[in-house]
């Protein structure tokens, strides 16, 4: 897995991931919430509702026990049951057309005699309809309906000194009901007040206009047995919040219930289910789009960090791929941006390629040098190995490998060759005579004369102290005969001077040429030293050829 992927995954396993189930999470419980706001604000203002019909009732009753108690309307009242006078009438009229006068919330005020027959009303009701038995009774406030208008109304026995003088009905308009259920305010767009009593069937009878149906004051019932409809919850006096219940439309509402118990009334405050899911759908969609751009950005800049992070490092990496590969110890391209460590690191690299790239060439130089170095103390070493140092002349050592060498090449292809010993005469006595420097002279001088005097083919060697060799390949006896005595007659005419005295020297030669079946180098040398000896012996300053008979 790659870092910028891995920085990727984590941040968004850290952050977005989080951040998207929190915000989830918030959104269910907004909505939620949104929802447990409406249905208290919808219990909150039915209660309210209630507490209004509640003291608009009382106020009523209130009116009504005012007028019973009056003592004049009931004396008056008494008066014109016994005598039937006009005085009283009259009486009676002005008393209550008073008690109506400044309340204007009340309709009418009806008298009426023991047994319930209309005697007088307030003025612009000149008959009103005589009581029923049922009516006889004391009953607090109740709406009705009358030629077609609801009113509450109720009857008030007038009472003196414990005699039944007759009864008092007040009607109040229902005004403020309608009023109440007009105002739809924090109801939304379908909500809507319901305000129901029971008729004899025990079914909900409307007793105010509905906003789908504005006939429906006394007119409109929902069956008792429908229990699941929040009018007939209220009725059966359970004060609840429903949801997703069918109203008298069968639309699905939340709605608060409430039971007037004093009334035997329901109210009901409800607003469409549809509404309420719009309006927290709204707030979620708003939610939603705030969310996911939250979301969004978030792994945006977790991108964009992870980047920001993981390039130079990136770079770095493939540029250390291309050193590996290509061996090229190049920087890494500059690093402007990212983090400071990653900055540094990519710093640090270039630092450790430059001193790596000097460490490189400094080391090829030395490489060099030292090969050169080598090479020449090699070349020095091969050379001093095989040669003498004081003539120049090639050493013992390598005029043993030589002799080998041409032994091993005559053995094989039988040609012939010769090997000539030379030792100058009595050396010692020049060293005595002259110094051992001139004696040193001497055999450079000697060894010159020998390298001169030879073919390029033959080798000269010094491989004594003033013993020297010559090796003569593909020869014939002969012509080596004549050469070494050309040789060292020459010999005898080199001229030396040593403090101001000229001298002269001579050498002895023994020779051994190759012959066929000598395997060892041993013998040969053997040979061509019996010679040398030979030639000392005989008088010196003299070539000798090693005989096979003679020393036999
Ligand atoms: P002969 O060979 O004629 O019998 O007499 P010789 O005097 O040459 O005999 P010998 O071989 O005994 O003496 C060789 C001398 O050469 C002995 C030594 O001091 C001398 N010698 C050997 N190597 C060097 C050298 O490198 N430089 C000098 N100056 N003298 C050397
Ligand atoms: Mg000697
Ligand atoms: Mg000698």
């Amino acid at each position: 897995m790659k870092l910028k992927h891995l920085l990727i995954a984590t941040f968004i396993l850290v952050t977005a991931f989080p951040l998207f189930i929190g915000l989830y999470s918030l959104n269910s419980y907004t909505g939620v919430q949104y929802r447990e706001q409406v249905k208290s604000h919808l219990s909150a203002i039915s209660q309210i509702a209630k507490l209004r019909i509640l003291a608009g009732v009382e106020r009523a009753n209130d009116n009504v026990a005012q007028i019973a108690s009056r003592t004049q309307l009931r004396r008056s009242l008494a008066q014109w049951s016994d005598t039937r006078s006009d005085l009283a009438f009259v009486q009676i009229t002005r008393i209550i057309n008073d008690a109506a006068l400044d309340r204007s919330y009340l309709k009418s005020i009806g008298v009426f005699d023991q047994r319930g027959q209309f005697v007088t009303a307030t003025n612009g009701f000149e008959r009103l309809d005589n009581l029923v038995s049922a009516q006889f009774e004391d009953r607090p406030v109740r709406l009705e309906q009358h030629q077609g208008v609801v009113q509450l109304s109720r009857v008030a026995p007038l009472l003196l000194d414990g005699r039944l003088t007759g009864y008092v009905k007040v009607d109040f308009s229902t005004q403020f009901l309608n009023q109440l259920v007009r105002d739809r305010t924090g109801l939304g767009q379908t909500g809507e007040w319901l305000i129901a009593m029971q008729n004899s069937n025990g079914d909900a009878l409307f007793a105010t206009p509905l906003k789908y149906d504005p006939k429906a004051a006394f007119t409109r019932t929902v069956s008792f047995t429908q229990g699941t409809v929040p009018i007939i919850q209220a009725l059966s006096g359970n004060e609840l919040v429903l949801e997703e219940a069918p109203d008298y439309r069968d639309v699905p509402v939340l709605a608060s219930t409430r039971y007037i118990e004093q009334l035997d009334w329901g109210l009901v405050a409800k607003i469409d289910e549809s509404e309420v899911n719009a309006m927290v759908h709204a707030n979620r969609s708003v939610i939603y789009a705030a969310q996911l751009g939250i979301v969004f950005l978030a792994v945006i800049v977790g991108v964009g960090l992870s980047t920001y992070i993981s390039q130079p490092i990136e770079n770095l990496k493939s540029h250390i791929e291309k050193v590996t590969h290509d061996g090229e110890l190049s920087d890494p391209p500059r690093v402007t941006h990212g983090w400071q460590e990653v900055r540094e690191l990519t710093a640090h690299f270039s630092y450790m390629m430059h001193s790596l790239k000097s460490l490189n060439e400094n080391l090829q130089d030395r490489i060099d040098e030292r090969t050169a170095e080598l090479t020449k103390a090699n070349a020095l070493l091969e050379k001093t190995a095989n040669q003498d140092p004081l003539t120049g002349l090639f050493n013992r050592r390598f005029f043993t490998l030589r002799f080998e060498q041409e032994l091993d090449r005559s053995s094989r292809y039988g040609c012939l060759f010769a090997l000539v010993l030379l030792d100058i005469d009595h050396f010692k006595q020049i060293n005595d005579q002259w110094g051992h420097d001139i004696g040193d002279e001497v055999l450079k001088e000697v060894a010159r004369f020998l390298l001169v005097s030879s073919r390029s083919s033959d080798m000269v060697a010094r491989i004594g102290g003033e013993e020297f060799c010559i090796l003569i390949p593909e020869c014939e006896q002969d012509q080596v005969a004549i050469y070494l005595e050309r040789l060292r007659c020459d010999l005898t005419e080199l001229n030396f001077t040593a403090k101001d005295t000229r001298f002269t020297i001579s050498a002895s030669f023994g020779v051994a040429f190759y012959q066929p079946g000598v395997r060892s180098g041993k013998v040969m040398l053997k040979q061509a030293d019996d010679a040398l000896y030979d030639a000392k012996r005989t008088g010196r300053n003299r070539v000798c050829v090693y005989q096979e008979q003679h020393h036999t």
